[in-house]
């Protein structure tokens, strides 16, 4: 059945609805004819790593698709790292299992630490004692980096990222969905048919929003702060170390690259003051206040960002 549908969460199965703002939308372009637009099987909304491994896994299957990206170039900011142990999995169906371990760091346990006191140890070794698992590890790798690799794969398929390419509007015809596309680079539209149009579009989606789907959920009161640095310490490069304190939690997780971290810390609001910027002194700071670590200097810091944490899901996948 050719429809609209969003990818913000777990998938669910519901039969396609269509609100009333799309049927006006649609009776309001009765008279003008789209059965000549250039059409596609799947138009993928967004090219971050949701859209980018629909886009791969539908063109290895042999299923026309375009995928289009507001953004005109691939965002610099590294975001997330972690690579749980079946996306690895995943990844091996996809055929970039290899690439992606070739330039991520292995994760083989995890460390839960009260001050200098080591609370809990994970060992994910022992997920190998289940031979059903093949890759009994994590992995950590930029989000920069993964995208890199999907993009490789996706040109090697024959498709492509159209960047500069903003999903302003769309509705449902009969047998088609019909979307606007603009092109801030040039100014220019675009009008185009496709079988079926996927919401890749974060956590902004114009998806979401169009089709009135509800995004339930709760804003965790507080930021989160990260940076990326080097830290000559001794812990062990390749477990996650976590520390919880009155101060509130800080993560280390190791980064490809020798003595290369992300450190990130969770800032409560208060209403007493503003939640600090992250910087390398307020990393070196933290390392003091929430591990007790003394001697380790944070150095070369990039990836600083403050961002809040949202935990919400559409209620409906179309
Ligand atoms: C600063 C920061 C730090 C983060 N750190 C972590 C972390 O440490 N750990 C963690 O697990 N997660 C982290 N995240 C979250 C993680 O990056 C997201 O969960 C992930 O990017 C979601 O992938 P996605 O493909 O669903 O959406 P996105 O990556 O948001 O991709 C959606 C894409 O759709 C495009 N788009 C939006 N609207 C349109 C439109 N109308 N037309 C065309 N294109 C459109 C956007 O430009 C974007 O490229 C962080 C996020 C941020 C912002």
């Amino acid at each position: 059945m050719p429809g609209c549908s969003n990818a913000n969460s777990a998938d669910s199965h519901h039969l396609l609805a269509i609100p009333h703002d799309i049927e006006k939308k649609k009776r309001r372009n009765d008279g003008f004819d789209t059965g000549y637009l250039p059409t596609t099987d799947v138009l993928v909304v967004g090219a971050g790593p949701t859209g980018l491994t629909l886009a791969c896994e539908l063109m290895r299957r042999g299923i026309r698709c375009r995928i289009i990206e507001q953004s005109d170039a691939p965002m610099p900011l590294a975001r997330t790292l972690g690579i749980q142990s079946r996306t690895l999995e995943v990844f091996e169906r996809m055929g970039i299992v290899a690439q992606v371990l070739r330039q991520a760091a292995r994760v083989d346990g995890n460390n839960f630490y009260a001050g200098t006191k080591r609370l809990v140890h994970m060992d994910f070794g022992l997920l190998a004692k289940d031979h059903s698992i093949p890759y009994p590890y994590g992995a950590s790798l930029p989000q920069t980096t993964t995208e890199r690799i999907f993009t490789e794969l996706l040109q090697a398929s024959g498709a492509d990222i159209e960047w500069s390419s903003e999903l302003v509007d769309f509705w449902q015809e009969d047998d088609a969905v019909v979307a606007l596309l603009k092109h801030p680079h040039d100014g220019s539209d675009e009008t185009i048919r496709a079988r079926f149009l996927v919401g890749c579009d974060g956590a902004h989606s114009i998806v979401r929003k169009t089709l009135g789907f509800p995004f339930e959920g709760t804003t965790y009161e507080g930021e989160t702060l990260h940076a990326d640095v080097e830290l000559d310490w001794k812990k062990s490069h390749h477990e996650i170390h976590r520390w919880w304190s009155g101060f509130g939690q800080l993560d280390t997780v190791p980064m490809p690259g020798e003595q290369r971290w992300r450190l990130a810390a969770f800032v409560p609001a208060a209403s007493s003051q503003e939640v600090p910027r992250a910087s390398r002194e307020l990393f070196q700071r933290f390392l003091h206040e929430r591990a007790r670590e003394n001697t380790a200097i944070a150095r070369n810091p990039t990836s600083l960002a403050n961002f809040t944490i949202n935990r919400r899901a559409v209620t409906q996948m179309r």
